[in-house]
């Protein structure tokens, strides 16, 4: 995986690759909401593994998930998801077969079951009808919801709704899975859960996870991303991002001192 660093930023980082094909790949994307920047020329490339997107509350972590997610067209440079670009109509359609998205805020059929939610969105990434049933177990038993399976989903707590979205964003065993925030509001024994689950499907896939909790991304990322300033303070693996600290200070205190623009 490679990226930019912004620069004069961590200047001794730059552009290193980890092996295997390239799942997402950002050219000098930018994004404004009206005259206003969120960021501009970030350049990134991801191969399968877990991905921690970090920054600071509006640094713009949710508006580049939305991009990749093909939610929101980028005003300038290229996204490309698994080769389709995020523009394009016919390739929007192809990845979003082989995309998974935990959105911040989890919408679900709240007068429909647990297990019917998943099996809805099984259904709607083309997951076959014979294949749903298993699919929608595997993804509930991953997610420790399957003793909820029957309820109505209204009746979840918050952090249940939240592992409800993403057995939904995971049941059909996407390429790229996009999770926005997905521990927030999970209990901690939970967040164990989830974090061993993003390791194991960053075997396969490739799972950015935005998180602004440092810790978090130094448990369980391969690869970090640090968005700061309107653009990309940091794109490398934990190891590159320690070497930029004092000796002896552990990744999560650097990536603290990356994101609060210390470094
Ligand atoms: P993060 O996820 O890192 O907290 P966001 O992507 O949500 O950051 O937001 C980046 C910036 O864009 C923030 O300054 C935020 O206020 C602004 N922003 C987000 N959504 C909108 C919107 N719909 N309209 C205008 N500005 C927005």
């Amino acid at each position: 995986m490679r990226g930019n660093n912004t620069e004069g930023i961590l200047p001794e980082i730059r552009d290193v690759a980890i092996g295997g094909d390239a799942t997402v790949e950002c050219r000098n994307l930018g994004f404004r909401y009206g005259r206003r920047d969120v960021f501009s020329d970030v350049s990134f490339t991801l191969m399968s593994g877990v991905v921690g997107l970090l920054g600071a509350n509006g640094a713009g972590k949710t508006t580049l998930l939305t991009i990749l997610a093909t939610l929101r067209m980028p005003k300038s440079g290229q996204a490309l998801l698994l080769g389709e670009d995020v523009t394009s109509v016919t390739g929007r359609q192809r990845i979003r077969r082989s995309l998974g998205y935990l959105p911040q805020t989890v919408e679900v059929m709240g007068s429909s079951t647990v297990f019917d939610n998943v099996a809805y969105a099984a259904w709607a990434h083309g997951v076959d009808s014979s294949e749903v049933g298993y699919a929608v177990e595997r993804a509930l038993e991953a997610v420790g919801l399957m003793d909820v399976a029957t309820l109505r989903a209204r009746k979840l707590s918050g952090g249940q709704r939240r592992r409800l979205g993403i057995a939904c964003a995971i049941a059909h065993q996407p390429r790229v899975l996009l999770l926005d925030e997905p521990t927030a509001g999970v209990d901690p024994l939970q967040r164990v859960r989830l974090h061993q689950l993003m390791t194991l499907i960053g075997k396969k896939s490739t799972v950015v996870v935005s998180t602004h909790l440092a810790d978090e991304a130094a448990r369980v990322a391969d690869y970090l991303l640090i968005m700061r300033d309107g653009g990309l303070a940091f794109a490398g693996s934990p190891q590159m991002l320690s070497e930029c600290g004092m000796p002896g200070m552990d990744v999560a205190r650097v990536i603290e001192t990356v994101m609060a623009g210390e470094r």
